[in-house]
C-alpha cells in the first residue's frame, strides 16, 4: 500500500485524520510540532508519542516524499541548488539563498513547464506533470531540515507555472504560512506567474494574501509573444487589465518582473512603452538581468540596465534590479533544468 504523506495535509486535515484513527485531536499538535518545529525526519524521533502509536503511524504514513539526488553550492556558499528526485523518478530543483538574515527558498511548482518561453531553460524541458501539495511543501521541509534553519521567505519561481497548478500551489502556501507549520508570513511568500489571466482574477477574488509577481518581460505585444508564447492567449493589454483588477480588488501592488535581454527589450523605446503601459497602475518593477541560458540571447550591458531604469525613477513605481545569485551553479532565475554544473563548484553527489 502506498503510504499517505502527512506533510501534504493542513492542520485541520491532520486533526480529522487523527480523529478518524480513534485518537484525540491533540495528536495533530504533537505531530505538527515534531515535523515543522523540531524538524525530525522519522516517527521514531517523536519521543513523547507512545511506541504503539508510533508504530501505527509508521505502518500507514510517511513524512517526506522527495529525496536528495544532488546538491551544488556556489563558491561563496550563499546559494545552494538542490536536485530532488520524486517517487516516480522524475526530478525537480529548488534553490536556497542566504542573504544577511534572510533565508529564501525558491520552489518548483511543476516538473518542467508547458509554456515554452524562448529564453527559459525550464521551458525547453517541456512539461512532465504537476507537483502534489506534499511535493511542494517537502522541498521546503527538506531544506530547513538539511540546514537546520528557520526559513524566512519563499518564492515560487522555480520550475513550472504555479498558476497552472493553482489548487496545489495555494494549498501548499496555506500550509507554509500556517502558524502551526512553517509560520512564514503571507507577505513573505511570492508567487510568480507568466500571466495566466483567469487565475490572476481568481487569486484576487479569493483575496489570497500572498505576494503576486507577473513576468511581463516586454510591454510590446509582438515582442512578448516572441519571448513568451503564452502571450498569444493572454496578451499584454488584457494582462495589464487583470493586474489592474487585482490592484483595485486587493489594494496590493503587483510586481512586474522584467528580464532584460540585450537589444530585444532593453532599448529606450522599450522603457518608454513600459512606462506608458503602467503609468496609472501602482506597481513594482523588478528588473532581472538575463542569465545566459540560450545562445540566442545576451545579457544587457551594465549601462543599458542603468539607462533602462532612469525614466522610472520619478514615477509612482518602485523599481529594483535583481542581482543574480548562484549564476556559477546555474541556480539563478530561468536556469533550472537539472544538469549543467559550472566550473570550480563544490558539488555533493549523493
Ligand atoms: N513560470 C513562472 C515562474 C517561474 S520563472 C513565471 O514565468 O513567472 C521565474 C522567473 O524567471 C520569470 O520571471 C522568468 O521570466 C524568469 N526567467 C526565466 N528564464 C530566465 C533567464 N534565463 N534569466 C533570467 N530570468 C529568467
Ligand atoms: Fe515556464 Fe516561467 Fe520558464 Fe516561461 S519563464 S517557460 S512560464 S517557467
Amino acid at each position: 500500500m502506498k503510504h499517505k504523506n502527512l506533510i501534504g495535509l493542513n492542520p485541520t486535515e491532520l486533526e480529522q485524520l487523527m480523529v478518524e484513527m480513534g485518537e484525540s485531536r491533540f495528536r495533530a499538535d504533537q505531530l505538527l510540532d515534531w515535523i515543522y518545529k523540531k524538524r525530525v525526519s522519522g516517527f521514531d524521533d517523536m519521543t513523547n508519542i507512545s511506541k504503539a502509536f508510533r508504530n501505527k503511524l509508521k505502518e500507514n504514513f510517511s513524512i517526506g516524499t522527495v529525496s536528495l539526488e544532488k546538491l551544488v553550492s556556489s563558491q561563496d556558499n550563499f546559494t545552494h541548488k538542490f536536485l530532488f528526485r520524486l517517487t516516480d523518478g522524475l526530478c525537480i530543483e529548488s534553490v536556497f539563498m542566504i542573504e544577511n538574515k534572510r533565508r529564501t527558498v525558491c520552489l518548483s511548482s511543476q516538473v518542467g513547464c508547458a509554456l515554452n518561453c524562448d529564453f527559459c531553460a525550464t521551458g525547453k524541458m517541456g512539461f512532465k506533470r504537476n507537483l502534489e501539495v506534499a511535493e511542494i511543501v517537502d522541498q521546503l521541509l527538506f531544506i530547513s531540515r538539511y540546514f537546520d534553519e528557520d526559513l524566512t521567505n519563499v518564492v515560487i519561481m522555480g520550475m513550472g507555472e504555479p498558476f497552472l497548478n493553482y489548487e496545489n500551489v495555494l494549498n501548499a502556501c496555506d500550509i507554509i504560512s500556517n502558524d502551526r507549520c512553517f509560520a512564514i508570513g503571507k507577505r513573505k511568500i511570492t508567487i510568480s506567474t507568466s500571466g495566466i489571466i483567469p487565475a490572476i482574477k481568481q487569486f484576487a477574488d479569493e483575496d489570497r494574501k500572498y505576494k503576486l509577481a507577473i513576468s511581463l518581460n516586454s510591454a510590446d505585444n509582438d515582442i512578448r509573444s516572441l519571448l513568451m508564447p503564452v502571450n498569444n492567449k493572454y496578451p499584454v493589454r488584457e494582462l495589464i487589465n487583470a493586474a489592474r483588477y487585482y490592484f483595485n480588488k486587493t489594494r496590493r501592488r503587483v510586481t512586474f518582473e522584467y528580464v532584460l535581454i540585450r537589444g530585444l527589450n532593453d532599448r529606450r523605446m522599450d522603457a518608454e512603452a513600459l512606462q506608458k503601459l503602467i503609468h496609472d497602475l501602482p506597481c513594482k518593477i523588478n528588473i532581472i538581468p538575463y542569465n545566459e541560458t540560450d545562445e540566442n540571447y545576451r545579457q544587457s550591458a551594465e549601462n543599458a540596465i542603468d539607462d533602462f531604469i532612469q525614466p522610472f525613477l520619478n514615477m509612482n513605481v518602485v523599481i529594483s534590479v535583481r542581482r543574480s545569485r548562484g549564476v556559477d551553479i546555474n541556480a539563478a532565475c530561468g536556469q533550472l533544468s537539472y544538469g549543467v554544473v559550472g566550473k570550480g563548484i563544490s558539488e555533493t553527489v549523493l
